[in-house]
């Protein structure tokens, strides 16, 4: 990037998403008192912490605490916030069209995320419930609550079974998270339900290759089936999901399993609003140089989930993960402020910190470079780095008194959705 980029001080800087990259981009500008006038524009008022999604959707924590206010950053950072549905992008014109009015930009951030993708497969939006979103977390939550319920009134046998029999399709990190944590929720609330007993739950976790976690680590894929199989999931791989009805879930070979509880973490897309641009796409993830601009339009930069980025210095491509979408964030935020004021900038290199899952009640998997560990230390690991990722005071506490009190007491198993 050259100084010849550099635009008049008050260079307007529009970030579209705050999510885990928008947010990050939108702070980096402020600690780095750019001189520009930031704007960060997303759906909601909030910042979804996903990683915790599963467990807002197995009554482990509370919805609200996983869900960090902007403002107070907005605040903090001096950058302006507003609450807005993006309906379209004019590059040419430099304008977003939103749901209060357009609004035009010097300099863009693209981090709107990505989406749910059933890849066409027939029924999944009808009978299947992802887990993207806050909403979709209380679904879950309230599916599993319904089955109990009608489990213990239903005369019909296979009806039942059904009831009892949680799928889970997608064997990648939210999928068996959610797996592991599904498996703790029901088996806790078996004390609840007279007549329930352990050996009536299944749960099943479905994945099309031939190993669970596909993109990462081999010793990540190995413990996790281990550890899963252990805690009593039908681990089902090599199995490719046709078609979800009204009955269950029906695999390509004609098997059918039979559930009232589909829920489905097989893949995403990238926002749909980079659908109709005419640039350049890895498929349907906007393409972007070593600076993270779009290529033809350097006052555009893409980062996050709907990015395709190769690391300037291996040329492998950067996960899709709230790890990268920080340090994309960051990187941003930081080469326009230096851009700005007329400074060099160096190209993004992507430094990979390690993976780690929760697979239930006091037992995890995590790797870094040279360190591996399962079991409870895995677990308290992912804990404690969890609560220090969470970025609000009140979000934190929440999180660890709901965790405290599901530990030593119970968590939350009431029906609240319609
Ligand atoms: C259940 C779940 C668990 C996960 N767990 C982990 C994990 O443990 N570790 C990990 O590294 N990654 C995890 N991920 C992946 C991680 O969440 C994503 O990689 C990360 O959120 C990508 O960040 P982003 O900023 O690109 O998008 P997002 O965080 O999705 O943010 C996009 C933002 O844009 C807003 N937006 C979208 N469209 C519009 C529009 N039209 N108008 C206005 N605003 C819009 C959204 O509301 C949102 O605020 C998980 C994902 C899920 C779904």
């Amino acid at each position: 990037m050259s100084d010849s980029d550099s635009r008049k001080s008050s260079a307007r800087i529009l970030i579209l998403g705050a999510g885990f990259a928008g947010l990050a981009a939108a702070i980096r500008l402020g600690k780095e008192g750019a001189k520009a006038q930031v704007t960060l524009l997303s759906r909601r008022n909030f910042h979804l912490f996903t990683p915790l999604l599963y467990q807002a959707a197995t009554g482990l924590v509370d919805p609200d605490h996983i869900a960090q206010m902007v403002r107070p950053a907005a605040r903090k950072h001096g950058f302006t916030f507003f609450e807005g549905e993006v309906a379209n992008l004019d590059i040419g014109s430099k304008t977003v069209k939103t749901d209060f009015g357009d609004v035009a930009y010097d300099y863009l951030v693209l981090a709107m995320g990505s989406e749910n993708n059933d890849f066409g497969i027939r029924g999944v939006p009808e009978h299947a419930i992802s887990l993207k979103t806050l909403p979709d977390a209380e679904r879950v939550h309230s599916k599993i609550i319904d089955s109990l319920e009608r489990s213990l009134v239903t005369g019909d046998q296979a009806k039942r079974k059904g009831l009892l029999t949680f799928v889970i399709i997608g064997g990648g990190a939210t999928g068996v998270e959610l797996a592991g944590s599904v498996r703790d929720f029901v088996q806790f609330l078996l004390r609840d339900y007279p007549g329930l007993a352990e050996d009536q739950l299944s749960v099943v976790l479905v994945e099309l290759m031939q190993n669970l976690l596909p993109g990462l680590s081999k010793y990540l894929s190995e413990q996790t089936y281990r550890i899963l199989s252990k805690r009593g999931i039908k681990i089902r791989l090599n199995s490719r999901v046709a078609e979800v009805t009204e009955e269950g879930v029906l695999l390509s070979g004609g098997e059918l399993i039979q559930t009232a509880n589909i829920f489905w973490t097989a893949g995403t897309k990238p926002s749909r609003l980079v659908d109709g641009l005419d640039i350049e796409k890895d498929r349907g993830r906007v393409r972007v140089d070593e600076f993270l601009r779009i290529i033809g339009h350097p006052e555009i930069f893409a980062i996050g989930d709907l990015a395709s980025i190769s690391d300037s210095k291996t040329g492998q491509k950067v996960p899709a993960t709230a790890q990268s979408a920080v340090q994309e964030g960051d990187w941003v935020g930081r080469a326009l402020s230096r851009m700005l004021s007329g400074k060099k900038v160096e190209p993004f290199v992507y430094k990979d910190k390690g993976y780690m899952l929760s697979l239930g009640r006091q037992v995890g998997v995590a790797e870094f470079r040279h360190f591996k560990t399962s079991g409870v230390f895995g677990w308290l690991l992912w804990r404690m780095i969890h609560i220090a990722l969470i970025t609000t005071t009140r979000s934190r506490l929440g999180v660890i008194f709901d965790w405290t009190f599901a530990y030593f007491y119970r968590r939350n198993a009431a029906h609240t959705e319609p």
